[in-house]
């Protein structure tokens, strides 16, 4: 079975503002041997190689990453720090109530967690636990959580407050925003500064790390073989944590799509921000599909986000991954309407990057058909950041064939609705994109879409919060 490699995606200016350098380690070669080897130095990764430290130091514990650590998903998104219970409605799809209260609760805990493992670890990743805004900045998107928040309701827990336009609009910094509702227990990080510091914590547990190392094929059997450039490792289970580059294998193809989001850095505005009122440090997002998420750096600045949606043919992580300037344009144009008197604020960072979107955008996992040793957890859908501790769990428990409540969660071995192969893939995903920009664009006007547009948009896998 073949794993695409591609070349470095451009570093984002998490990575670019670290002090320490980002020297890769050394890449794999020769012959190698080891008991668990992790494909992919993102979140996921790491955290699975963490847990398995813990569970059993004494474990031969494998890193390959075709890149450096964090130079995939995890050095370049938003870094906000969410919980699943946006996600409640997906989850009750496909788990009975004890089941969903248990995946949103553990989501929820991971956040605080991760507080935790920083200060105990001492990475400075700029955890600020200020909770998460949810707004709308359209008439049509007002109380477009409100099913979610009756859902909340009907299983006995209460995790959002309904904010008042006024609060919205002050704690924002913008009468853009509308309405909202906020949920506390959300945090944000410097994404860069914590995938880089996981890294370091795993290599002082003793997790083996070979940066630069693409495995190009992996042969099942016991062991695995796995092969790169220079060398081959041979390993008694894999994991598969190689998030949106996980899809040219065609069996978890068919489970994930792989769009990009992107993402715009301003100049430090520190003064303006305070003029704003924007101070308060939240993470923001509106209620978009193609959802807009804002948030202020410790120096100042704003990252503007925006899940852009663009596909690449054949699931191909190219340029659109890495810098796709259409896409970074569409994400500069929200961040002039969000905050119009910033129009002649200078950007001076852009970048894009993969989000592995399952259709209910929720992850999977689960053992590769005809192996009973190469397990996978992919689809986090542009929220990882905080359920990837989770994920590291659960995919722990599976290399060790560990019967627990996490390698018999839900979420493992779910059966999910599956994207068509190609060229309806891309074709029929660049078709729906359109149709969701299109209308879109018409909700923000205060226009009434077309009739076309959302039925075709309609089609959309689910965003960032449960499927309206
Ligand atoms: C622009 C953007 C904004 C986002 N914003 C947020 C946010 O604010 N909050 C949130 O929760 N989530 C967000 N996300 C999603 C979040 O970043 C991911 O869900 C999370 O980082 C997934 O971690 P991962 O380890 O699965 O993936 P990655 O970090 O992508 O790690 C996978 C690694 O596998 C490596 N790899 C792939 N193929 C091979 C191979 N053949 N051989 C060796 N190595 C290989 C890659 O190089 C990569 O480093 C965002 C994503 C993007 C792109």
């Amino acid at each position: 079975m073949r794993l695409a490699s591609s070349a470095p995606l451009a570093r984002s200016y998490w990575l670019r503002s670290l002090k320490d350098s980002l020297q890769p380690s050394r890449s794999l070669s020769g012959e190698q041997r080891a008991d668990v080897a992790i494909i992919g130095g993102g979140f996921v990764g790491l955290w699975t190689a963490l847990t398995l430290k813990e569970r059993d130091p004494k474990l031969d514990v494998v890193i390959v990453e075709q890149d450096i650590c964090g130079g995939g998903a995890s050095g370049r998104n938003g870094g906000f720090v969410m919980s699943w219970w946006p996600k409640i409605g997906s989850l009750l799809g496909f788990c009975d109530q004890a089941q969903a209260l248990f995946l949103a609760h553990a989501a929820e805990q991971a956040i605080a967690e991760l507080g935790a493992f920083c200060q105990e670890h001492r990475i400075d990743a700029d955890f600020v636990r200020n909770g998460w805004l949810w707004t709308a900045t359209t008439p049509a998107h007002i109380d477009s959580w409100n099913g979610t928040l009756a859902l909340c309701e009907r299983l006995g827990v209460a995790p959002f407050a309904r904010w008042t336009a006024d609060q919205v609009a002050a704690a924002t910094g913008s009468a853009v925003h509308l309405a909202g509702v906020f949920e506390a227990s959300n945090a944000t990080v410097q994404p860069g500064a914590l995938v880089r510091g996981m890294r370091r914590v795993a290599e002082q547990a003793g997790v083996r790390i070979f940066e630069q190392s693409a495995v190009t094929q992996i042969d099942p059997g016991r062991p695995v073989r796995l092969h790169c450039a220079k060398g081959h490792l041979d390993a008694g289970a894999v994991v598969l944590a190689s998030n949106a580059w996980a899809a040219s294998i065609p069996e978890l193809g068919k489970l994930i799509v792989p769009v990009n989001s992107s993402i715009v850095v301003t100049e430090p505005i520190p003064d303006d921000l305070r003029t704003l009122g924007w101070t308060g440090q939240q993470s923001i997002t509106d209620s978009q599909l193609m959802v807009d998420y804002y948030r202020t750096t410790r120096d100042g600045r704003i990252a503007f986000g925006k899940g852009t949606g663009a596909l690449a043919y054949g699931s191909r992580i190219d340029h659109t991954f890495s810098r796709h300037q259409p896409s970074i344009d569409l994400t500069a144009a929200d961040l002039r309407r969000t905050y119009p008197s910033l129009a002649h604020k200078q950007i001076t960072d852009a970048w894009s990057g993969p989000i592995d979107r399952t259709y209910d955008s929720l992850p999977v996992f689960g053992t590769l058909a005809g192996s009973d040793n190469i397990h996978y957890g992919i689809g986090w859908s542009g929220n990882g950041v905080g359920p990837s501790r989770l994920g590291g769990r659960i995919l722990a428990s599976l290399a060790l064939n560990t019967p627990d409540p996490w390698s018999q969660c839900a979420l493992v071995g779910r059966t999910c609705k599956t994207f068509p192969p190609e060229p309806l893939r891309y074709l029929g995903g660049s078709l729906v994109r359109n149709a969701v920009i299109r209308k879109e664009r018409a909700e923000i006007s205060g226009e009434q879409p077309r009739a076309l547009d959302r039925l075709l948009a309609g089609l959309a896998p689910a965003g960032l919060e449960d499927k309206a």
